[in-house]
This record gives C-alpha cells, sequence and structure tokens, in this order.
C-alpha cells in the first residue's frame, strides 16, 4: 500500500514552538536556512525513488522561487501551507480565506503549476474552526491534511475520524488526517513530526505497517526540512521543553528518515487522496 509522504517547508525560526521568542516582524532579519535544507530533503528523496507533497509556507515560496521551481521539476506535488504559519484558530474566517489566497498565488506564482492541496499549520483545524473545511471546499482545494485527531498539548481534534473523510456535505474535498494508533483505546500520534525524530525507528514503523496491514489503510507522514539540519542556530531564550522537542536527535534524523522511505512504499498526498476519494466514493 502506497503512503503518503510530505514535507512542511518552513525554516527553523517559523516552528509554532518559537511563536513567543521570535516575532514575525524578525523573520525578515534571521538567517535562512531552508533553501539548502530543502534541497538535501530532494537529494534525499532522490536517493530512495520517491515522490512526495512540500507543504510550502507563501512567505517562503516568495523569497525562494527557484527552490519552489526545483520541487515541481522533481516531480513532486507542490501544496500550501498557508502563508507565515499562522495557526487557524488565531484567525476569523475571512482572515483564513485571505490567508489561503495569499500563499496559494505565491506558490502558484512560483512553481509554475496549481496547488490543490493544503496543510494547515500546527495541524489547527479543529473544533473551533467549523467554517475551515467550507472555505478550503469554496476555493476548490481537492484535500486537507491539517487535523490531528488526537489530544495533545499544543492541538489536536480527538473526536474527528482518524481517516479519511468528507468535512463538507456535497462537496469533494477530502480530509486526510495525520496517522494515529489506537492503543488499548487511546490514540496515539504516529505520522511523524517530533514524534518519529524523537521515538525508537522501531515505534514509527511499527505504526505504519499496522496501519497498512491492521487497518487497510494509508499512513500520512511528515517531517520538516530544519529536522535534518543540526547545524542551525540555537534559540536560547525558547522554553525548555520546546528547545527539547526541537533539537533533540537532529544528526540521526536523515539515516532514520531514509531506512522509513526503503522499508515502506511512499508517494505524493494528491495521488493517495485521489485512492481515499474513490473508496469513500
Ligand atoms: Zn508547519
Amino acid at each position: 500500500m502506497r503512503n503518503a509522504l510530505s514535507v512542511d517547508v518552513e525554516d527553523w525560526f517559523q516552528v509554532g514552538a518559537f511563536e513567543k521568542v521570535i516575532a514575525r516582524d524578525a523573520w525578515e532579519t534571521l538567517p535562512r536556512r531552508v533553501e539548502r535544507n530543502t534541497d538535501a530533503v530532494l537529494a534525499l528523496f532522490d536517493q530512495a525513488g520517491v515522490k512526495a507533497t512540500f507543504f510550502t509556507l507563501g512567505w517562503v515560496a516568495e523569497r525562494h522561487p527557484a527552490l519552489v521551481r526545483r520541487i515541481a521539476e522533481a516531480g513532486h506535488e507542490l501544496a500550501s501551507h498557508g502563508w507565515d504559519h499562522r495557526r487557524v484558530f488565531t484567525m476569523s474566517e475571512a482572515e483564513f480565506r485571505a490567508d489561503l489566497e495569499r500563499a496559494r498565488a505565491a506558490i502558484e506564482n512560483a512553481g509554475g503549476v496549481r496547488v490543490a492541496g493544503y496543510r494547515a499549520p500546527s495541524f489547527s483545524i479543529d473544533a473551533r474552526t467549523p467554517w475551515a473545511h467550507p472555505v478550503l471546499a469554496e476555493q476548490g482545494y481537492a484535500y486537507s491534511s491539517s487535523v490531528a485527531p488526537v489530544r495533545h498539548d499544543h492541538y489536536g481534534w480527538p473526536e474527528s475520524p482518524r481517516f479519511g473523510w468528507r468535512p463538507v456535505a456535497g462537496a469533494e474535498l477530502i480530509e486526510l488526517p495525520v496517522t494515529t494508533v489506537s492503543v488499548a483505546g487511546r490514540r496515539l500520534a504516529a505520522g511523524g513530526g517530533g514524534f518519529f525524530r524523537l521515538l525508537p525507528y522501531a515505534f514509527s514503523t511499527w505504526a505504519v505497517a499496522r496501519t497498512n496491514s491492521s487497518e487497510h489503510r494509508p499512513a500520512i507522514f511528515y517531517f520538516h526540512p530544519w529536522e535534518i539540519d543540526p547545524d542551525q542556530p540555537r534559540v536560547a531564550n525558547a522554553p525548555l521543553k520546546s528547545r527539547l522537542r526541537h533539537y533533540t536527535n537532529l544528526s540521526t534524523m536523515e539515516p532514520k528518515l531514509l531506512k522509513l522511505l526503503e522499508q515502506h512504499e511512499w508517494t505524493r498526498v494528491d495521488e493517495v487522496a485521489l485512492a481515499e476519494q474513490a473508496r469513500l466514493a
């Protein structure tokens, strides 16, 4: 079974965990590493022979159009991660609509391809944002991968479905939640990000295998370009918990990823969305 491989293209200073200590208006002054790190991801995918989806910030696309073109030219899917990583539940419906439009225009202008997929920053579509999926449907998105159906300290919508579902009646839009495993009645996040980097490899590969073989569903996996960059600047004044999460195991991430890419089958999120659409039809 082909699983969805995705990368959230943002820089080391744009993550939710540092939001309180790095103001958005300081971003312009910080050394950008997103281009070299994303090129390293492209090389890794080339080595593993896999195609993936790159959910890219409009802010990044506007400043690195050549990178965005290289992603598309290598056969990967370009999708939207919003404009500047503002979480959906902090916006009004009108602000969300504007954020989507601005990001999509920047990505499409840089990449020369149409964007059909969206991932909310920090999986921030949840019970507080009932207007979010309808706005995505109205703007013609084919899929969203914006929900973490778990309980977590920063995000989560634990009551929502674990696998592909149609959030808007009468619309084609499909929501592909990030992968979770259900263990003894508890849902655990298992779709990548910090969990993949911090937990033993065995947990993640088991979670993908179990999703495919016991639940007969594709896994939805993600990581960030900064997670393979051990040399990124350190944010000293961030909370200890955030620093531990952000900086642990950066240097072992690349070989760990390669192993996961080789042990399972992977493809772009739009292809998995099509397969899931057919299942729900
Ligand atoms: Zn993000």
